[in-house]
């Protein structure tokens, strides 16, 4: 085993589809701070699969927004867009096995399938832990064109793990064990692992990168609590040790929403314009001192 499996290890992970906001800060800090007292290390990624969404300024803004912020990473920074064939080796072995299945299903015609099914039945078609409807199989034994721009999804079915299969949830500062999360809890169905446009999803990616970078303590929003159940999933088909996991509450506006990009929620930069101060930005943040 080498040295940098022995050695802690905390990332953050932001996608570069906006400026940073406070929750970003948040984060970042965080993970800096409980990389600093557990004597570990501090990793940057780049979780920039969304082609259509990713722009190089804002990867830029993140470099120039976080160095504001007197953050340090070790460098390289692994940027998920120059690894795509190393995901795309995993979903093609798991195609052959037919852990995954391609999807040629529009949003709308899910949509379509899901309401005629509830219209059939009368009853309300089950979401997964995001709120989204779960797939409703329409392509999982359909033939597809070989070549036609398809979605792989996992066949959640095929996929046996053992009953207990789950993680744990840790409380900052000390990673103390808190609650047991069982995965079964966490319905995601037939799940996007490789997208149309990408030969990944968030899930794969994440899983993949966190193994290979050697991250032992994931820190990351309250959001992506139940993606954890099936991260879980992934790990144990790939035979990977999992990191130590704890999810933390996320920042919200004066009305109580989450911030967010997508809402409008004010960006560091836009903070920094206004004349906040990097120890402005820390004290809104609100990390103790004493982490
Ligand atoms: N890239 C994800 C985001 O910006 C974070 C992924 C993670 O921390 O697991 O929300």
């Amino acid at each position: 085993m080498n040295r940098a499996r022995l050695q802690p290890a905390f990332r953050f992970a932001p996608s570069p589809n906006g400026y940073l906001h406070l929750g970003h800060a948040y984060s970042a800090l965080l993970n800096q701070a409980l990389a600093r007292r557990h004597g570990g290390r501090f990793l940057l990624r780049i979780e920039d699969i969304d082609v259509t969404r990713c722009r190089p300024e804002f990867e830029q803004a993140i470099y120039e927004d976080l160095g504001w912020l007197g953050l340090a990473w070790e460098e390289p920074v692994l940027r998920q867009s120059e690894h795509f064939a190393r995901y795309h080796a995993v979903l093609a072995g798991w195609r052959r096995e037919g852990a995954v299945y391609p999807c040629m299903c529009s949003r709308q015609d899910i949509a379509m399938a899901v309401a005629r099914r509830e219209a059939a039945t009368g009853r309300p078609w089950p979401r997964d832990p995001d709120g989204a409807a779960l797939y409703p199989g329409t392509c999982r034994d359909r033939p597809v064109a070989e070549g036609a721009p398809a979605a792989l999804r996992m066949r959640a079915d095929a996929w046996h793990g053992p009953d207990d299969l789950g993680w744990r949830e840790h409380a900052l500062p000390d990673f103390t064990p808190g609650a047991w999360h069982k995965a079964a809890d966490y319905a995601w169905g037939d799940a996007v692992l490789g997208r149309k446009e990408v030969p990944t999803s968030y899930h794969l990616a994440v899983v993949l990168d966190d193994a290979l970078q050697n991250i032992s303590h994931v820190v990351r929003g309250q959001d992506l609590l139940a993606a954890t159940a099936l991260h879980r999933r992934l790990q144990q088909r790939l035979g990977l040790t999992p990191p130590l996991y704890a999810h933390h509450g996320l920042m919200r506006d004066g009305a109580g929403a989450k911030l967010a990009k997508s809402a409008g929620s004010a960006s560091l930069r836009d903070l920094r314009r206004d004349g906040a101060s990097r120890e402005d930005v820390r004290r809104l943040a609100g990390i103790p001192d004493a982490w």
